[in-house]
């Protein structure tokens, strides 16, 4: 990009990178992408930052190519950024990035970065994932030795992720994009960058918008008469760190860009680095994959097969029209579920993987990074199963228990279903398929709320490694006007659903929850950004009263 008037800073590819940039995670459809675009340009940002998983590349480059000329600039006159998707991590890095320019269609990326050291899919501690991040590197490498790529980096790496690049790559990483602000310093890391000549990039610098009612921050910018986001953004450029605010909104899209006209005392500075871990983390720190991936994919439980389920899967019960189902598996994508509950007597199994075949491909995903689940109808139970577990894989096109389990197990060798396992399954039911069974089940999915805690059942399970999963975490939608859960919801500032299905992930139990309202489906995936105190889950836990709202299976024999 050519020297534009914006304050910048020097890669060591030689090239000028505006301080300020445009975040664009959460960014997706045209029409909000054009309105973001257009202020940010008229604000005089001069770089945007996309990414694969944002799924907004194609979106950016169209309206860039229609808004560059409206505002008498060419495409030399900006700088963008985009980010290698962790499942393309490794052998798939080149054809990932290709994808990246292709979507994007703006003769080349100024800088592309591998967005995550991990690789999704694989466990943290996968003995591949080193592997997979030099085939990443060599990758980029290449496309930036064709010019395609300006600038290449990385995202989200430690210290030791940062020096293992460093020692074995041909051509050193440009920039590392971290998360940064007062609450999170980054001390080693910065300290290595510099070290290597890397230029520390800052993303969060808002904390996702939390940092704003911080009171230090408060008090700065009313010293300073400027707006906490200012501060926050000034802060760091002042450190001549580069900042990627983002906004959908006009008014604070100019206003964070208000940054260059004003300085922080060093009293102020001070105060706001003094924060650094101070008070409660902003959550998404400890995340496992990017921040900005989606929500349920990046926390999951390990099933004994090996496989990870994510910890939020959407239900699907009483779902049954093509278009509700379509319209809940459409909102249920966009929010980050990636696992989906179904069974035989929900009569929805061909409409899910319909609407499944139709949306994955719309919101960039394969029909591996989705984890479906269906369950054996009661009236197939016994010689029956094989046939019932064959009709719900044909309809997905994807109980005499012992002979049931007998045929899931041949299901499960011949490789149709991934995993197997029990559902409304009693303590004793447990024992007595564990001990007569070739193959052990993943999981039991049960009924579980604040109101039936099941501890027999979750020992059981703990006992044989076998997932306990909840469903019914709202009590049908009747716990959402319990008291205390009312009380815990005030106190968190969440909603009481988040508040019930908050409760179980935080003991690392997956939850299913169902809605078939687009605005519920994406407030019911926001888990993983807060914590419950160890007094409200309590509070919640003491609830307890055997009290079920489904059927109960302790009669069966
Ligand atoms: P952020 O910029 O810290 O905060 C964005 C949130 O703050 C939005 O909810 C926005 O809401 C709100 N906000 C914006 N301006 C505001 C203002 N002036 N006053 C009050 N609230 C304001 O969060 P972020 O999106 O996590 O990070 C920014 C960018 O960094 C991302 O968009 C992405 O491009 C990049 N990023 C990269 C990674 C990675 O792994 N490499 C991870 C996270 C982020 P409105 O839209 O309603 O204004």
């Amino acid at each position: 990009m050519s020297s534009s008037s914006s304050p910048s800073v020097l890669l060591n590819t030689g090239v000028q990178m505006p301080l300020l940039g445009l975040g664009t995670y959460k960014l997706v459809g045209p029409e909000d992408v054009y309105q973001a675009v257009d202020a940010a340009l008229a604000a005089g940002y001069r770089s945007f930052d996309s990414a694969a998983v944002y799924r907004n590349e194609a979106d950016l480059g169209r309206v860039l190519k229609e808004l560059l000329p409206k505002n008498g600039l060419t495409r030399e006159d900006v700088f963008i950024t985009s980010k290698l998707g962790p499942k393309d991590q490794g052998e798939g890095a080149m054809e990932g990035a290709l994808r990246s320019l292709a979507q994007l269609d703006l003769g080349y990326i100024d800088l592309y970065l591998i967005h995550w050291p991990g690789t999704q899919g694989r466990v943290v501690t996968d003995q591949r994932n080193p592997g997979n991040r030099a085939e990443s590197w060599a990758a980029l490498e290449k496309l930036h030795a064709q010019g395609k790529l300006k600038a290449i980096g990385v995202s989200n790496y430690t210290p030791a992720h940062m020096r293992e690049l460093i020692q074995s790559c041909k051509i050193p990483p440009a920039l590392l994009q971290v998360e940064f602000h007062p609450r999170l310093c980054q001390t080693e890391l910065r300290k290595v960058c510099e070290e290597y000549e890397v230029c520390f990039q800052a993303y969060s610098s808002l904390g996702k918008g939390e940092l704003v009612t911080d009171p230090v921050v408060l008090e700065v910018s009313k010293n300073c008469e400027r707006t906490p986001a200012q501060v926050l953004l000034r802060w760091a450029v002042q450190q001549g760190v580069p900042v990627l605010p983002k906004s959908s909104n006009p008014d604070r899209i100019k206003d964070n860009a208000r940054l260059f006209d004003f300085t922080l005392s060093d009293t102020d500075m001070d105060r706001l680095s003094a924060l650094d871990f101070l008070g409660k983390p902003t959550g998404y720190r400890k995340a496992e994959l990017p921040s900005d991936q989606m929500s349920s994919s990046s926390h999951s439980v390990l099933l004994k097969t090996g496989v990870q389920m994510p910890l939020l899967g959407f239900g699907t019960y009483k779902l049954v029209s093509p278009e509700d189902v379509s319209r809940a598996v459409d909102a249920a994508l966009l929010a980050g579920y990636r696992a989906f509950d179904s069974a035989a007597i929900y009569l929805n199994e061909a409409e899910l993987g319909r609407a499944l075949k139709q949306l994955l491909p719309k919101h960039g995903l394969t029909r591996e990074d989705v984890f479906v689940t269906s369950k054996l109808g009661s009236k197939d139970q016994g010689e029956r199963a094989m046939e019932g577990a064959l009709h719900s894989l044909s309809d997905l096109d994807m109980g005499n228990r012992a002979e049931s389990w007998a045929a899931l197990e041949e299901l499960h060798a011949q490789g149709k279903l991934k995993a197997i396992g029990v559902s409304n399954y009693t303590p004793a039911h447990m024992r007595e398929l564990i001990q007569s069974c070739k193959i052990p089940p993943a999981v039991l999915q049960v009924e579980f709320h604040p109101k039936f805690c099941q501890t027999e059942l979750r020992k059981v399970c703990e006992e044989y490694g076998v997932c306990f999963q909840a469903y019914s975490s709202l009590g049908k939608g009747d716990l959402v006007t319990d008291p205390v859960v009312l009380e815990v919801a005030k106190n968190c500032e969440h909603t009481p659903a988040q508040v019930l299905l908050r409760w179980a992930v935080q003991q690392g139990v997956p939850v299913l929850p169902k809605s078939s309202n687009p605005d519920r489906i994406k407030d019911n995936a926001k888990l993983f950004d807060f914590t419950l105190s160890d007094t409200d889950m309590d509070r919640l836990s003491a609830l307890d009263c055997g009290h079920k709202f489904c059927r109960d299976a302790s009669q069966v024999v």
